[in-house]
């Protein structure tokens, strides 16, 4: 067969495993919502991932590559998998969002530097229309790859407390961000009016105001992420995820791969339902988060001497929240950041499944925001092998608590704040929380009396139906496993 007809051939063969590669993506996608699927899911996304990889290479091998490309892009994926795979191993529960807001600052990166050499490369459309929206695709992809890069390296020295975790909120900064897009986007004319003039590849004017447009996005990026605080970080981390798809599709634009297109696609709009999830579960809309006025009141100052005026404080130890465990026919059990740090999520589930086995009504109550990151809690509760059948939301368990007789609080706080029912002025007043107060007995299960991650005061540790467990969680629960044991 000559030599082109194969190229042509196999060039078709890439097109359709792209085709296979973004189905299972989408199946992917729909595996992970669920959790007794997620393991399919993940699986989906695996081998399309491969059939990704196999079809870039074969499209990779008809643009005749030479031996010194194939070197490069080998050697670069085997440093970045060993470092990846050594990474994902190492990393511990409670710092996965870092991660995961590292590696989005990745995909921008990658944005930027993929508009940066399609600019300078030799492989151009011809036409001036063509030209034209390339060049804004090149432009667009810099842009929002840049406001990705550095957002998501100010989220990832947030949530590391390399940064304060309250939010910058400089005078005017609405008016600051506004000029800092107005820039970018009235530089977008000399730019294009530059790249159509310049047939040459090299870097002239365009170039220049292509790193422009990086800086100025680049410093968008800070700022906004810089303005947000506090309690409202999760959606900060999902927006990023949603930045960071939308990042790959520009890329994918520029390179004139489809797979990539829908593939950041699907991640930018997936990012986006999340945030929009988030955002009704902290009581905020999507677009004060996207146009501003976010934050504003978030990061409060920690708790004051007010608390002295709430109450007294009472305290139990391990075996008498056992004894009360004896005597309850329903538990509810709401887990926070506090049981991934203790590593407790075992301990637990032992001690559900003791209380399951006398006949105990036992159900964990799941807050969307709980932990550092969407879905933290039921993948902690999953590895320790809680069934999935009393892993309940927020919203289907939030009516039962009133009927409850004991609910333990493991390291949760920000989530079971009545103050965000009634405290007009508390940073996280309106974020729907789980209504433990409601129940005849709170145990809650902590090292002291910090506040949460908002840093707000929690009256319900005052309340006459709570019973503080001071300790490490850990330790806590392996006390009352012992003393129902004993
Ligand atoms: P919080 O941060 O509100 O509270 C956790 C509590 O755990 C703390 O009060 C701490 O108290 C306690 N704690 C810490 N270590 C231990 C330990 N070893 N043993 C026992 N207790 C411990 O967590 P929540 O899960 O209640 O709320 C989540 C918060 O995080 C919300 O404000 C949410 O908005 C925010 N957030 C959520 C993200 C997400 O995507 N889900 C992302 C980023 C932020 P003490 O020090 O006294 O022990």
């Amino acid at each position: 067969m000559p030599a082109e007809a194969l190229f042509s051939d196999l060039r078709g063969v890439a097109t359709v495993a792209y085709l296979g590669a973004a189905v299972l993506f989408i199946l992917s996608l729909g595996g992970l919502s669920n959790q007794e699927t997620a393991r399919r899911g993940n699986l989906y996304g695996v081998i399309g991932m491969v059939i990704a990889v196999v079809a870039t290479a074969v499209l990779a091998h008809i643009m005749k590559w030479n031996a010194t490309a194939w070197g490069l892009v080998a050697g670069t994926v085997a440093v970045g998998a060993t470092i990846g795979s050594t990474l994902a191993k190492r990393v511990a529960m409670t710092a996965m969002p870092e991660l995961v807001a590292l590696l989005h600052s990745f995909v921008g990166l990658a944005a930027v530097l993929v508009g940066m050499s399609s600019l300078l490369g030799t492989d151009h459309p011809t036409g001036t229309g063509a030209l034209v929206v390339h060049s804004l695709e090149i432009w667009l992809g810099v842009a929002i790859g840049a406001v990705t890069f550095t957002g998501s390296i100010v989220a990832w020295a947030k949530l590391k407390g390399t940064l304060s975790g309250k939010p910058l909120l400089l005078p005017g900064r609405h008016l600051l961000n506004a000029l800092l897009v107005l820039t970018l986007v009235g530089a977008a004319v000399p730019f294009v009016q530059d790249a159509l003039g310049h047939a040459s590849p090299g870097p002239g004017l365009a170039f220049w105001l292509l790193v422009g447009n990086s800086v100025v996005a680049g410093l968008l990026g800070v700022h906004l992420v810089a303005g947000i605080g506090g309690a409202d970080m999760p959606v900060v981390v999902s927006l990023l995820n949603s930045y960071s798809g939308w990042a790959a599709a520009a890329a994918g634009f520029m390179l004139g791969n489809d797979l990539l297109i829908v593939t950041g696609a699907l991640v930018g709009s997936s990012g986006a339902i999340l945030s929009y999830i988030m955002c009704a579960a902290m009581n905020r809309s999507i677009w004060n988060v996207v146009f501003g006025g976010f934050g504003a009141n978030a990061g409060a100052a920690p708790p004051s001497g007010e608390a002295a005026e709430q109450g007294e404080v009472q305290s139990a130890t391990p075996e008498e929240v056992a004894e009360l465990a004896k005597d309850a026919r329903s538990i509810v059990i709401v887990p926070g950041y506090g049981m991934a740090v203790g590593r407790a999520q075992h301990l637990v589930n032992d001690f559900s499944a003791q209380m399951r086995a006398r006949g105990v009504n036992v159900r964990y109550a799941i807050h969307p925001v709980a932990g550092r990151l969407p879905g933290h809690m039921n993948v902690l509760l999953a590895e320790a092998g809680v069934p999935y059948d009393i892993v309940l939301e927020m919203d289907e368990i939030n009516g039962d608590l009133p009927e409850t007789d004991l609910v333990l609080v493991i390291g949760a706080n920000d989530i079971v704040n009545p103050g965000a029912e009634t405290d007009t002025s508390s940073a996280i007043y309106g974020m729907p929380v789980l209504q433990v107060w409601k129940s005849k007995h709170v145990v809650v299960f902590k090292r002291g009396m910090s506040a949460g991650y908002a840093g707000v005061e929690n009256p319900l540790f005052f309340h006459n139906n709570t019973l503080m467990c001071f300790g490490d969680a850990k330790a806590s629960m392996e006390g009352i496993v012992a003393a129902l044991r004993g």
